[in-house]
């Protein structure tokens, strides 16, 4: 048998077993619906960061279960999302940018962006947090953990697809950031420096070069002052890569699975945690990693940890390819939209509405989507012809960054990965997993 990894030497240690022959070789090979006998983890959520995080234990030698509302995993914000695979822009929500602009988003006088301002306590509790991290220095740093987050990932889904060759459309098409205006762009270009300097592969191209890396922009060239050009940037589809991942984990490291009902509430006072389902059902573990995306801070209420996570929703559609799609992906900076190809079609999404808790498509946003898609890249995509209109909740925190911290002995939080979910899945899942190892015996 090979050596136990540390993860399982730690659970040999805590568990006082002695051999590890009883945990590795005791992994049943076929899902099944046991909840009675206790895994060594809950991970509460299947979103992209849930299957990453439920991957990186079984990963570390633990038996785990996967437990969510929705009847299969990647239903939630993890579903049509932009697909980008963002390595390289990990910029923060909070900027001094955006503050200068904040009297025109509380006007409504951008499209792209809605503000919706709340009484609640935790709205404003949270605004407080975001605006102190609107300064140049806040977000240089803000910037700078996102990315180092974010080669993390890159680094860890590479590993994933080296040992399990998942499908989801997984390409690396690279990333154009177009620009209509100078001083975005030359603000634009500073952030680039730093990035350099964190070892991202990006270049500032002239409106010419941009059309040359990319010709479908040619009708657009004109109207650029420039581009970044982020030639490592991936693209793939979430969802397919949360079903690809959950047979995997199914094969491969005996998971189990619990879809279809909701966990009522969490119990994390009495020596394990456990969660107590919607029919009453009670599953208990020596760990629990919470993964539940913009529903976190309800089903913590009553726990004593706070999250500051608020929602921004966004809208997407996907529609067959038009007669000048581009190979390359398109950020629209000015629009705040993103363009890919994904497996034959064409996905766009953008849209950043803060406040809104409900996840239904809306059709008056869904059609400033599709009319700021037209506007920045008429031919893109057949508009008329769309498969799938779509819109989510992003688990927005202030700085942007998501929450990744020990709450209680055996409670991992893994929460608030905003408008960069896909992109820092994997990351994260290691440095929650991390947390679990480095838990005291
Ligand atoms: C329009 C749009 C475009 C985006 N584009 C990109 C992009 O291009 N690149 C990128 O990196 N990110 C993007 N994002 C962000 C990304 O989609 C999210 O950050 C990511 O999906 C969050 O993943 P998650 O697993 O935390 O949450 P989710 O996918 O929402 O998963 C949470 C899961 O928890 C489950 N759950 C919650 N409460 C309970 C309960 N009580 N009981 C049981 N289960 C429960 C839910 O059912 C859900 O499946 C975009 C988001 C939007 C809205």
């Amino acid at each position: 048998m090979a050596s136990p990894s540390p993860l399982l030497e730690w659970l040999i240690c805590l568990f006082g077993w002695g051999n590890s022959e009883v945990h590795l070789s005791t992994i049943s090979k076929a899902d099944a619906v046991r909840r009675t006998d206790a895994p060594d983890a809950i991970v509460l959520g299947a979103g992209v960061v849930g299957m990453a995080t439920a991957y990186a234990l079984a990963r570390g030698g633990m038996s785990v279960m996967l437990v969510d509302k929705a009847p299969e995993p990647g239903r939630g914000t993890s579903f049509a999302n932009g697909a980008q695979l963002s390595y390289a822009y990990t910029d923060a929500l909070a900027s001094p940018a955006l503050m200068a602009r904040l009297p025109a988003l509380a006007l409504a006088l951008d499209p792209a962006f809605r503000l919706r301002p709340s009484i609640d306590p935790d709205f404003l509790h949270w605004i407080v947090a975001f605006l102190r991290n609107c300064t140049a220095a806040a977000f240089r740093e803000n910037t700078l953990a996102g990315l180092e987050l974010a080669l993390e990932s890159r680094s860890s889904l590479h590993e994933l697809l080296a040992r399990h060759p998942l499908e989801f459309g997984h390409t690396r098409p690279g990333k154009l950031h177009l620009y209509e205006d100078e001083r975005s762009f030359a603000a634009a270009r500073e952030v680039l420096l730093l990035k350099r300097r964190a070892g991202v592969v990006q270049e500032a191209l002239t409106p010419g070069e941009t059309v040359a890396v990319e010709p479908a922009l040619a009708a657009r060239g004109h109207r650029l002052v420039g581009a970044i050009h982020s030639p490592e940037e991936e693209v793939g589809d979430p969802f397919l890569f949360c079903r690809a991942l959950l047979q995997t984990l199914r094969e491969h490291y005996g998971l189990r699975s619990s879809f279809g009902m909701a966990v009522r509430r969490l119990e994390l006072d009495g020596s394990k945690p456990a969660v107590v389902m919607d029919d009453g059902d009670r599953i208990e573990a020596e760990n629990l990693v919470i993964c539940a995306g913009v529903d976190a801070p309800d089903l913590l209420r009553g726990t004593g940890i706070k999250v500051p996570i608020w929602p921004m929703k966004g809208h997407s559609l996907t529609a067959p390819a038009g007669p000048e799609a581009p190979q390359v992906s398109i950020t629209d900076v000015a629009r705040k939209l993103v363009f890919c190809r994904l497996s034959g079609m064409i996905r766009v999404a953008g849209l950043a509405d803060l406040g809104t808790r409900v996840a239904a498509v809306q059709p008056d946003r869904l059609a400033s989507l599709v009319s700021a898609a037209k506007e920045a890249l008429p031919d893109a995509a057949e508009y008329e012809r769309i498969e799938l209109s779509w819109a989510g909740l992003r688990p927005m925190t202030p700085s942007s960054l998501p929450i990744i911290r020990r709450a209680r002995k055996g409670v991992i939080l893994n929460v608030g990965h905003g408008a960069l979910g896909w992109t820092y899945a994997m990351g994260a899942a290691e440095r929650a997993a991390r947390l679990l190892v480095e838990q005291p015996c």
